[in-house]
């Protein structure tokens, strides 16, 4: 097949036509018309074989992954998603890869209505850029940098879920629980299928003082979001929101405790959002547009002292070198 025919076949139609596309795939680029009075909010990811997809990912898994951590950034921008460009360097020509790999791109694709518009494809060792492209109105964006000392912080859903399954693949660990099976692949799918909290930032768009989404733990995540904003916070370790999977499995598989706790807070591909809200928008909150499904929980509170202290439920200092951790995870350490 040559490269023209992989692109009619495999990424011309494989998405939602907007009427905001003037020319998509098939010129020299793309020509979007943007939204009146939006900004446009535009992030990029790269996925690489090995480093962040396990050799066991299925295309599949990998086209919607792919996708996924670049709308979670602008989930946490507010951010509405509308376009997306696909660079793509393949080792091979395997048709049926591509195939499944854009029945995952392209069902995430039309969940949120983006609008594949360009890319390009190159050989080479499997590596998967794309880029995302979205709108938010002026007084909504979401930064990391409003946080103010009192400001309590927050979590959607939980965490802790990917990175346990990522471990019990890596150690082999194989657990005695009844349900250990049907637990252990609800925590495939958040590693391989993570829904981006795309509702959920538009919601908190007008509302919160900070946010960012939690891709490589929660401590370095929000140690960007504290540094942006200039202030610490106290966490309690607690109350950070564990599923019933990652708790019945720590048990089933038997996970100890130090290493529960670094799945938690530094295991990273979570792709929820951390965010900040002042006292007086807590309430706001519980408005008619926040995801229904979409579980938020209360972990620490904003300080005016620089870094970020742990504590127990007695409120205990934790130190984090007692877990042994430092931050998350990176790239370059
Ligand atoms: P050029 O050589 O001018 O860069 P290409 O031949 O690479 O153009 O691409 C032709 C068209 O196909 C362009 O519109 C480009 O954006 C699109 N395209 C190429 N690869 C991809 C891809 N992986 N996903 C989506 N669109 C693609
Ligand atoms: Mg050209």
């Amino acid at each position: 097949m040559s490269e023209f025919n992989i692109i009619d076949r495999y990424f011309a139609n494989a998405t939602p036509n907007r009427e905001d596309v003037l020319l998509g795939i098939g010129d020299d680029a793309a020509v979007l018309r943007p939204a009146d009075n939006q900004q446009l909010v535009v992030a990029t990811d790269t996925l690489v074989a090995g480093v962040h997809f396990p050799a066991r990912a299925t295309a599949e898994s990998i086209g919607h992954k792919a996708l996924a951590v670049n709308l979670s950034d602008l989930a946490a921008m507010g951010a509405t998603p509308a376009w997306a460009l696909l660079a793509l360097t393949l080792p091979t020509e395997q048709p049926q890869w591509l195939a499944d790999f854009m029945a995952g791109f392209s069902r995430l694709a039309e969940r949120f209505n983006v609008a594949l518009v360009g890319g390009d494809t190159t050989r080479g060792p499997l590596t998967i850029t794309v880029q995302v492209i979205g709108h938010v109105q002026p007084n909504r964006v979401l930064t990391r940098s409003g946080a103010k000392p009192g400001d309590g912080i927050f979590v959607t859903g939980s965490l802790g879920d990917a990175a346990m399954a990522l471990h019990i693949d890596m150690q082999a660990l194989t657990g005695a629980a009844a349900d250990a099976d049907a637990w252990l692949a609800s925590l495939h799918e958040r590693l391989d299928s993570p829904t981006p909290r795309i509702a959920a930032g538009q919601v908190l768009g007008p509302i919160a003082t900070g946010a960012i989404d939690v891709s490589d733990g929660l401590v370095s995540d929000l140690g960007h979001l504290l540094t942006a904003s200039a202030v610490g916070a106290r966490l309690e370790l607690d109350k950070i929101p564990r599923s019933t999977a990652f708790i019945n499995l720590q048990r089933g598989v038997g996970i100890d405790k130090k290493t529960a706790w670094q799945l938690v807070l530094a295991g990273g591909e979570d792709y929820e959002l951390c965010f900040t809200l002042p006292q007086t928008g807590t309430d706001s909150l519980q408005g008619a547009s926040w995801p229904v499904d979409l579980a938020v929980t209360r972990v620490g509170t904003v300080t005016d002292k620089s870094g970020l202290e742990l504590v127990d439920n007695s409120g205990q200092v934790v130190s984090l070198n007692d877990f042994g951790l430092t931050g998350g995870y990176d790239h370059f350490r």
